[in-house]
């Protein structure tokens, strides 16, 4: 591939529009070829058979269009999750995840491959960061998800940005590769289907206040004081609770949305009395819902998940303070598929 040839997947319709014409073509067929690649979810140039031959030589010859290929596929025994690996076009490798419920089927994607930010009981901030990824790289894990499940009469009803990564820290991308996932022409995916779940970038949390879209924001919290918290999340010590409640609260003002946080239940680490009644100070009068999560098991972290009394006492706390919550159940953890589980693995063994 030359560097200097763009990826069909990386360009906003705009872009495509304005290659198109470079080439003296009408503006018509940005708009064959947009609804080839987001709603045909064409996998090659050579199916969009409604474009004249000479205009898909040119884009054979001008343009990448990489859809990612399947590695590994791993099915959990239940059934109800499976987990891929896909190759990007360097050979970087990204696990995506898709999670099928009675009643929705939600894809849960990565934004980064690796994670700079460290949190230790996370697989991906276990290994490191290695890169960004682009736009089209983002939305064609949706799209790979949504192929998959047309085969078999069904289609996706929601996508998580909680796969690797922090999508405040490729912001850029991460808000692209959504603009584009929304496109009514196009993919057309729902606002609301969509969800983002931040380590609590700051920056990030104040620009997206301001973007006027209604896509779900979560945030992982963990813990309701910086002591704990700057144990557990380095990224506390450059953006503090306080800090992070002020940017929450000023995106509830301004988008009137709820937002989520989570907290991944630790033994004797955040499952405590005092953080459960830390936690309810901190968000009473908040619109805001607790996601709890059981800690699943990553190698490079001793922590044990919580006993189900200690979840139990926990949750007693937030209820007498009437803080909306739910215990979110573990799934796809027999192939490694749960929350904070995924790798860039180069090998095909769970
Ligand atoms: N970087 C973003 C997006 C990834 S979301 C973020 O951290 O929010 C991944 C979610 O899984 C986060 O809520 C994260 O805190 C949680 N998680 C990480 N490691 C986990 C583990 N071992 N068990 C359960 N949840 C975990
Ligand atoms: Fe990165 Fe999120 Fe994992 Fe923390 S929990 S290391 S922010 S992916």
């Amino acid at each position: 591939m030359s560097d200097t040839k763009p990826n069909l997947y990386d360009l906003n319709y705009d872009e495509l529009e304005a290659l198109v014409r470079r080439w003296g073509e009408p503006r018509y067929r940005a708009d064959q070829i947009w609804t080839w690649l987001y709603q045909h979810l064409a996998t090659e140039i050579s199916q969009m058979t409604s474009l004249p031959k000479a205009l898909r030589t040119k884009l054979e010859e001008q343009v990448v269009h990489y859809v990612p290929p399947i590695v590994a596929v791993q099915e959990s025994i239940d059934g109800e999750t499976r987990k891929d690996l896909l190759e990007m076009v360097d050979g970087e490798r990204v696990e995506v995840v898709l999670m099928r419920y009675i009643d929705r089927r939600t894809a849960c994607i990565s934004t980064q491959v690796g994670c700079p930010i460290g949190c230790e009981f996370c697989a991906t901030g276990q290994m490191g960061f290695r890169r960004d990824l682009t736009s089209g790289e983002i939305l064609t894990q949706v799209l790979h998800f949504e192929r998959e499940l047309q085969a078999q009469g069904q289609r996706l009803s929601n996508v998580v940005f909680m796969g690797m990564g922090e999508p405040f820290l490729n912001y850029d991308s991460t808000l692209a590769a959504i603009r584009r996932l929304m496109h009514p022409q196009g993919f057309n995916m729902g606002q609301r289907r969509m969800t983002l779940s931040t380590a609590g970038i700051v920056p990030g949390i104040q620009r997206f206040s301001d973007e006027g879209i209604q896509v779900n924001l979560a945030v992982s919290l963990h813990a309701a004081t910086d002591e704990v918290r700057n144990d557990l999340m380095p990224v506390n010590r450059r953006y503090n609770l306080d800090a992070l409640f002020t940017a929450l609260r000023v995106y509830i003002e301004k988008t009137n949305r709820q937002v989520t946080l989570e907290w991944v239940l630790i033994e004797e680490v955040n499952d405590t009395t005092e953080q459960a009644i830390a936690l309810a100070a901190r968000v009473a009068t908040m619109l805001i819902h607790v996601n709890l999560i059981a800690l699943n098991p990553t190698a490079g972290y001793p922590g044990r998940r919580s006993s189900p009394e200690r979840v139990e006492a926990f949750i007693e706390v937030l209820e007498r303070r009437h803080i909306p919550h739910t215990l979110r159940l573990r799934r796809g953890i027999d192939i490694r598929a749960g929350c904070g589980q995924l790798r860039a693995r180069n090998d095909a063994t769970a």
